[in-house]
């Protein structure tokens, strides 16, 4: 089936090569006439044969969501104002991360972009004593698996040490 990626980043290429495997056709939707993924990346997007570029657009509605299923993207294009129909059955967002944190936050401090606040310069400390944070809540920089176990360890082992201290 053709499917549609929204997005103009690293993770929109990323994710519109990774469904060339099983997709007919990715349309690569972006709002801008040049990508802001890294070269390497968008040179691989668009070159590769199954990715058709959609650019200067923006979705405007996703067709078939009261039937159960999507069955279009219409866009339109920013610069003409001209709107059409993707006929696609399956879209991906790639516009960005929200990251989870609103149920803790508050307690827990968050950053402007929402991310939890690093606390005395590490990132799995948090403002509350005995409250630990890991992975990509806590990174918009790298969030990577193997940085977000990393985290994990870290959180692991700061967890241990102020269990230690409440049973002196
Ligand atoms: C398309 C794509 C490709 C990627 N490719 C790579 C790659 O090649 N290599 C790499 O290293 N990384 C890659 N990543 C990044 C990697 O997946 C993440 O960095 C990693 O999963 C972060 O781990 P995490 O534990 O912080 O978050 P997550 O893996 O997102 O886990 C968070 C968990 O918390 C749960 N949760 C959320 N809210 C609540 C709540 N209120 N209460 C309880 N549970 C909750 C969620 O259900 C989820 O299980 C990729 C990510 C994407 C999206």
């Amino acid at each position: 089936m053709e499917v549609a990626v929204l997005g103009g980043g690293d993770s929109a290429a990323e994710e519109a090569l990774f469904l060339t495997r099983f997709a007919s056709k990715v349309y690569l939707v972006h709002r801008r006439d040049e990508l802001r993924a890294s070269k390497i990346m968008a040179d691989r997007a668009i070159s590769h044969e199954k990715i058709e570029m959609v650019w200067d657009t923006v979705p405007v509605e996703v067709l078939g969501v009261p039937e159960g299923s999507v069955s279009g993207l219409k866009v339109k294009n920013v610069k003409t104002n001209e709107e059409k129909v993707l006929s696609v059955k399956g879209i991906f967002v790639a516009i960005g991360h929200i990251p989870n944190t609103g149920p803790f936050a508050p307690p827990l401090e968050v950053d402007g972009g929402g991310y939890f606040k690093p606390q005395a310069g590490s990132q799995v400390l948090t403002n509350i004593p005995g409250v630990y944070v890991a992975g990509d809540c806590s990174d918009h920089v790298y969030r990577q698996a193997i940085t977000a176990a990393g985290m994990g360890c870290q959180a692991a082992i700061e967890a241990e040490r102020w269990l230690a201290e409440q049973e002196v």
